[in-house]
């Protein structure tokens, strides 16, 4: 496993991308099952390369950049087994070199939900996804689906740049009682770490009222609002429609269920994507093709 830290160490790939397309996971660190998943996922498309770097500007100026976990090591041991190529970790000077450079201005599907609650995040995050697409040139690059409007604005400035690398979004890892796997989660302890089921179980309600045949949005979106009574606040809860996410009159077609809530110290979001035929309502993935 090589660990590569500068741009000019990114030409140790060129020989590995003469061998098989190249895959990039990009990721913070503080690493977990979630991670893992997303690598496996990788290895199947070719030579694997993760990214870790904890990128500050898509942390707004109130959020918990100072306190997001940093543990190299640990994550190197993780990522060890799973005989990954290479790990890039850049430094911040590495990634970003002057105050006003270029930046990416995302497009209208980071309008709402988290783009709403965090203001310049997915402005931070694409500048950051297209500094890594052009410092490492993928074939491929691996998403998590829990980041699910990640997924589609990161697809939306692929799509109009012209950028030649294609998306996969990997299936959302969950510990076993269905709290979808997060470093933040972490924070949530006792009661807390309880209360944050809640999130999965408003997502699983939606599901079934659905799948009972409701395909009116308000209604839906009431039912996720009132299961997440246990939360300490709730951001929001969202019915769009994928991959644009516009609200739709009437659930059809992919449908994505979004909800983001505060549990005790952790801010934290699930989401489920559906296809919502008129008889029949199945689980799917954001992007075309991926695993579901
Ligand atoms: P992060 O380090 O939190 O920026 O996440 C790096 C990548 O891992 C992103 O593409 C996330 O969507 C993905 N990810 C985070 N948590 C999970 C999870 N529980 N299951 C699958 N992918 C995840």
């Amino acid at each position: 496993m090589e660990i590569l830290r500068t741009k000019d160490e990114l030409g140790h790939l060129e020989v590995l991308r003469e061998k098989q397309p190249l895959v990039l996971v990009p990721t913070m660190g503080a690493l977990h099952a979630g991670h893992l998943s997303l690598v496996r996922l990788a290895q199947q498309y070719g030579t694997v390369v993760v990214s870790i770097f904890v990128n500050p500007t898509q942390f707004g100026p109130t959020e918990d950049l100072a306190a997001y976990p940093r543990n190299l090591e640990h994550d190197l041991d993780l990522l060890a087994p799973l005989a990954v190529d290479a790990v890039f970790v850049p430094d911040v000077k590495a990634m970003y070199h002057r105050q006003d450079e270029v930046t990416i201005v995302p497009g209208c599907r980071a309008r709402g939900l988290c783009g709403a609650s965090r203001p310049g995040h997915f402005g931070g995050v694409l500048t950051i996804v297209a500094k890594l697409f052009g410092l490492i040139r993928p074939d491929w690059a691996v998403f998590g689906r829990k980041d699910a409007q990640q997924c589609l604005v990161i697809a939306q400035m692929v799509e109009e740049l012209h950028l030649r690398v294609k998306l996969v979004d990997a299936p959302t890892v969950r510990e076993p009682d269905g709290l979808a796997m997060s470093s933040r989660n972490r924070y949530l302890v006792g009661p807390d770490r309880t209360r944050a089921l809640c999130l999965q179980n408003a997502l699983q309600s939606a599901f079934q009222q659905v799948a009972d045949g409701e395909r009116n949005v308000d209604a839906v979106e009431k039912l996720m609002l009132e299961s997440l009574s246990e939360a300490d606040s709730v951001d929001y809860v969202a019915v769009r429609e994928v991959p644009d996410l516009d609200k739709p009159a009437r659930m059809s077609g992919r449908t994505l269920l979004a909800v983001a809530a505060q549990v005790g110290p952790a801010r934290l979001i699930d989401n489920l994507v559906l296809d919502v035929g008129e008889d029949e309502v199945v689980p799917t993935g954001l992007l075309t093709p991926g695993p579901q």
